[in-house]
């Protein structure tokens, strides 16, 4: 992994796992990516070769490497409940979300971590159209999860945001088929002119997960799956975000219509709860079970 202007502040992915479904890295250990490399050549020959308990096996054991460690069976409680209350009456199409989710995070061509949408609503041309801002939905009991065979994706404890760990994923893509909402893209390296011209922008790193990675053929993230993390590297040490300090999700903070609205559904004075408490909101595809933390209001 390439990392520029890394900071100490904020947490690893290792002290955040939810789940006991596999260990989890330490900091400081995307370092060693030719083990890493190797590790995901040797678990997709094991997938390939149709042996998923093995690979299971490899994910859930502490024989893979040092690299996973601490973390399994954390008690961390959940303080937030992080998620969104969207209001498609508000929302433009302008788009200006996807781009700001671009320009923070720094996605590749064909990763868009939110899209938007657009339904006619009605039969003539001058009806309003319908827009639908669409992000990954931090689901509470998210489908993506059970079916990754390393543990490269879980649910943070502290405050539900479902992530993905590069040095654990190994391209796999089952996760994207599991997820009902399409809200995963795996990165298959393509570039935009400015990073594949190596201008200077080509250095600039992305702050996703505070990882600082500098996109390189054959590191992480290319080859992985990728997806909305409700920015969660502007979060601060207490897993707080400020809107006013502009720490605050990119689509949401740059919204034109004001339509995205994010914040913490465990606390019952937040924009979000207040919302939901006036106004009936909608989630996608409720019979699945999959509980969404992204509200619609329509
Ligand atoms: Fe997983 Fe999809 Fe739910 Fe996001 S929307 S948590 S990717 S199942
Ligand atoms: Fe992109 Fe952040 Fe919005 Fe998620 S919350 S869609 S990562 S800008």
């Amino acid at each position: 992994m390439a990392n520029r202007g890394e900071t100490s502040v904020g947490p690893t992915l290792a002290t955040q796992r939810a789940t006991d479904s596999g260990p989890a890295p330490g900091p400081g250990d995307g370092g060693e990516a030719a083990q890493v490399i190797d590790r995901r050549e040797m678990l997709d020959r094991l997938l390939k070769l149709g042996a998923a308990s093995l690979v299971a096996a490899l994910a859930s054991g502490a024989s893979l490497s040092p690299l996973v460690a601490a973390a399994k069976g954390s008690e961390t409680k959940q303080k937030y409940r992080y998620g969104m209350v969207i209001d498609t009456r508000r929302c433009v199409g302008c788009r200006s979300c996807v781009a700001a989710c671009k320009a923070e995070n720094k996605t590749p061509p064909d990763v868009a971590y939110i899209v938007v949408l657009e339904e006619a609503l009605g039969e003539h041309t001058d009806d309003r159209p319908l827009f639908m801002a669409k992000p990954c939905f931090h689901c509470d009991d998210p489908p993506c999860v059970p079916v990754c065979p390393v543990g490269a994706t879980f649910k943070r404890a502290q405050d539900g945001i479902v992530v993905v760990d590069y040095d654990r994923c190994i391209g796999c893509r089952y996760c994207l088929v599991a997820c009902p909402y399409q809200a995963r893209y795996f990165d298959f390296g393509a570039n935009y002119p400015a990073v594949e011209e190596e201008t200077s922008y080509a250095e600039v790193p992305s702050p996703e997960y505070r990882q600082f990675r500098v996109r390189e053929e054959g590191e992480s993230p290319i080859g992985n799956a990728r997806k909305c993390t409700f920015c969660l590297h502007l979060q601060d040490e207490e897993g707080r975000y400020d809107r006013a300090a502009g720490r605050w999700p990119a689509c949401s903070k740059t919204c034109t219509g004001r339509a995205i609205i994010f914040g913490d559904f465990n606390d019952p004075e937040s924009e979000v709860s207040r919302l939901l408490k006036t106004r009936n909101g909608i989630r996608l595809k409720e019979e699945l079970g999959t509980e969404p933390n992204v509200y619609y209001l329509v």
